[in-house]
C-alpha cells in the first residue's frame, strides 16, 4: 500500500483525489502528491530501507504506487568519491552520483518507472510523452516491459544516436518540426483529446516523485546524511526541486538530521532562463529560445522554473550557466579524471561546479555531490574529432617507429 492521500495544489492548497491530473482547476498551478507522513514515519526506518531491493524500489514506502511495479532495474546507482576530479577543482570531499548507469542510460528511468506503474493502476493501455530524447527512450523501454503501447514525441533536431536508442524498443516514434517547447505544447493538447497516460502531462505529479529517489539514495549512500552542497542540472527544473524534496522528506521522517544543503543548479548559457532569473533577482522565469548542444536540458520555457529558482534561493545555493565550449571541457575533464563518459548535461554540471569552486562559492571542505544524469555514448557527435589513434603495422618495429620506445 502507499501513503499517498491526495493530490494537492502547490499554490492554493486545493486537494483532489489521486487520479491522472496535473493542474489545479482553480489556479492552474501544478499538483503534487500529498502523503500521510505521520503514518509513513511509524513504519519507516533506516534498517527497513536498507533491507529492500538494490534499486530505487527500496524507497517504495515513500512513493505513490499501490501494487506491483514496472521495474527494469532502475536506481541505486554508484555514488563515487571523486578524488581525482576533486584535486583538480580544489575540493576535498567531492562525490559523483553516476546516474548514467540506469537501464536506458539516464536518470529518467526513475520518474518513468513510477509514472508508468501509476498509468497501469489507472487503467491506461497507452502511454505517451514529450521528450528531448532521454525520456522517450525510457518511456519506450518501460512500455515494452509493461506490454503497453507507447507514443513518444521528440523535436526533429534530436541527435541520431538518441533516435536509435528510442527506436530499438519499438514505440510509435514521432519527430515534430519544432523545439521541445512546441512538442510539449502539442502533447498538452493531445492529452486533452486522447485517453492516454501522458508521462509528463496528466501523470506529471507521479512522474515528478520518481526523481526524489535521487535525494534518498545520496543520503543513504553517504551514511544517512545530506550533502553540504548539491550541483545538479536544470531543464524543466523539476528534478532539481525533487532532489531537494527527497532530502527534506528524509529529515522530516527523522531518518537524517535537519537538511542544510546548498542547492546549485547548472544550465547551458544557450538556454539559461532560470539562471537569468536568479542573477536578475527576479521572481519569475522569462522564456528564452534555446541554442545549445546540451539538448537534454534545452527547455526555453521551464515548467518548474519558478520552483527551482525558489529552491536555489531558499537553500542558500545558487545558479550558474556555462558555454558550450566550457561544457565540452567539462565532459572531457570528468572522463579523464573519473572515467565517466557523460552526455553534454554532465559537462554542464562539471563546468558549473568548476566555476562555483573557483569563485569560492563552494568551499574546499564542503561535502559536495555533483549529479551526472545521462550517459555520453548516445551523443558522441559532440566530441567528434577527438579520436586520433596511432596507426601501425602489426609488428614491434612499426610500433616503435611510430611511437618511439616508451619509457
Ligand atoms: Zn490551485
Amino acid at each position: 500500500m502507499s501513503y499517498a492521500r491526495a493530490l494537492r495544489c502547490r499554490k492554493c492548497g486545493q486537494e483532489y483525489p489521486v487520479q491522472p491530473l496535473n493542474l489545479c482547476d482553480f489556479c492552474l498551478s501544478p499538483l503534487e502528491v500529498s502523503y500521510d507522513y505521520k503514518a509513513m514515519a511509524r513504519v519507516l526506518s533506516q534498517e527497513k530501507i536498507a533491507s529492500g531491493p538494490l534499486s530505487m524500489w527500496r524507497y517504495q514506502d515513500l512513493l505513490s504506487v499501490e501494487g506491483e511495479v514496472v521495474d527494469i532495474g532502475t536506481g541505486f546507482t554508484p555514488l563515487v568519491k571523486a578524488d581525482n576530479l576533486g584535486r583538480e577543482l580544489g575540493l576535498d570531499r567531492l562525490y559523483i552520483k553516476n546516474d548514467c548507469l540506469n537501464p536506458t542510460y539516464s536518470f529518467k528511468d526513475r520518474p518513468v518507472s513510477v509514472a508508468i506503474t501509476k498509468a497501469r493502476e489507472f487503467g491506461f493501455n497507452t502511454i505517451a510523452c514529450a521528450s528531448t530524447g532521454n525520456l522517450a527512450a525510457s518511456v519506450a523501454a518501460h512500455a515494452a516491459k509493461a506490454n503497453m503501447k507507447a507514443y513518444v514525441f521528440v523535436p526533429s533536431n534530436v541527435e541520431p544516436g538518441k533516435l536509435e536508442g528510442i527506436a530499438i524498443y519499438n514505440p510509435v516514434l514521432v519527430t515534430v518540426e519544432g523545439s521541445y517547447d512546441d512538442v510539449n505544447r502539442l502533447c498538452t493538447r493531445l492529452a486533452e483529446r486522447y485517453n492516454w497516460g501522458f508521462i509528463n502531462v496528466n501523470l506529471r505529479p507521479y512522474y515528478a516523485d520518481g526523481s526524489k529517489t535521487l535525494g534518498y539514495e545520496v543520503a543513504e549512500q553517504l551514511g544517512w546524511r545530506a550533502p553540504d552542497c548539491v550541483v545538479a542540472p536544470a531543464g524543466s527544473g523539476l528534478s532539481f526541486t525533487r532532489i531537494w524534496q527527497g532530502l527534506d522528506e528524509l529529515s522530516m521522517l527523522g531518518l537524517i538530521e535537519p537538511v542544510n544543503t546548498h542547492m546549485y543548479l547548472a544550465q547551458a548559457a544557450g538556454c539559461s532562463p532560470i539562471v537569468n532569473a536568479f542573477e536578475a533577482g527576479a521572481l519569475h522565469v522569462h522564456p528564452v529560445r534555446p541554442n545549445t548542444i546540451a539538448t537534454s536540458i534545452a527547455i526555453g520555457n521551464p515548467a518548474d522554473g519558478y520552483y527551482a529558482l525558489r529552491v536555489a534561493r531558499q537553500s542558500g545555493g545558487g545558479a550558474c550557466a556555462v558555454t558550450d565550449e566550457e561544457l565540452i571541457k567539462g565532459m572531457n575533464l570528468l572522463a579523464q579524471t573519473e572515467g565517466v563518459f557523460a552526455e553534454a548535461v554532465g559537462g554542464v554540471v562539471i563546468a558549473g561546479l568548476k566555476k562555483l569552486t573557483a569563485s569560492g562559492v563552494i568551499k574546499r571542505n564542503e561535502l559536495t555531490v555533483a549529479f551526472i544524469t545521462g550517459a555520453g555514448p548516445k551523443t558522441q557527435e559532440i566530441v567528434s574529432g577527438i579520436a586520433q589513434p596511432f596507426t601501425i603495422q602489426p609488428t614491434i618495429d612499426s610500433f616503435e617507429e611510430v611511437l618511439g620506445k616508451p619509457a
